[in-house]
């Protein structure tokens, strides 16, 4: 069944495990973190910044997303990505990494739910038709780590989780991403 079915209808999603993100990030080039929410709930920027360490010590290229209102203050990624000592170069704008998406190999959305959602540029309907988001579907492969299926702020559904080009990866952003970070050291 094509996306654009009734909101009832149960849409399938691909998920995975830790290991299966490792394996897809070993073999990027490229790789955009996405924060959001989530990242700031469950503290999981250190675990970014060791999972960054990994990947640019084997020559991956690591960006950071950052959308202006993802959290739930201005500024929010930034204080915590400083806080994890993520370099400030890393850092890149919403507007000026979003030509970028199409040719990135993977996009790790951490915890960010509607700054990512495609609704807002096609779904009239939606409450947040006309947001700038993210192009975080517009990536040749997506991890998304989340808890659940449960929407974010704006409480809505997500059809970025449903595309075949996303693989979820359901736990705690924490533990997921510390999981991740083993696996990439070779500890697990
Ligand atoms: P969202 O609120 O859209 O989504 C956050 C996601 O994080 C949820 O879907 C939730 O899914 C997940 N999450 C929560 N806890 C954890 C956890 N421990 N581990 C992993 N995932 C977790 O966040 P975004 O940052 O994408 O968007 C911000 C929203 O807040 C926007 O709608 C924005 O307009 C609004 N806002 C922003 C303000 C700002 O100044 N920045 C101010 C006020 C509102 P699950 O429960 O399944 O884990």
């Amino acid at each position: 069944m094509q996306a654009g079915g009734s909101a009832a209808e149960a849409k399938a999603v691909k998920s995975g495990t830790s290991r299966d993100a490792a394996d897809l990030l070993e073999n990027a080039s490229t790789v955009v973190f996405v924060p959001g929410y989530g990242m700031a709930v469950a503290q999981a920027q250190h675990r970014v910044r060791e999972i960054y360490d990994q990947l640019t010590k084997r020559g991956i290229d690591v960006k950071f997303a950052i959308h202006p209102v993802a959290g739930r203050m201005p500024g929010h990624m930034n204080v915590l990505l400083a806080e994890a000592e993520v370099p400030y170069d890393a850092l890149i704008e919403m507007d000026d990494i979003n030509h970028d998406l199409p040719q990135t190999d993977v996009v790790v959305v951490v915890g960010a739910n509607d700054v990512v959602n495609p609704a807002a540029r096609h779904d009239k309907a939606s409450p947040i038709y006309g947001m700038p988001i993210i192009d975080a579907d517009r990536a040749k492969s997506v991890i998304a780590i989340k808890r659940s299926m449960n929407p974010g702020f704006a409480g809505i559904e997500n059809e970025l989780y449903s595309a075949d080009n996303t693989l979820m990866v359901f736990g705690d952003a924490k533990g997921v991403l510390g999981e991740i970070a083993k696996a990439l050291a070779g500890e697990s």
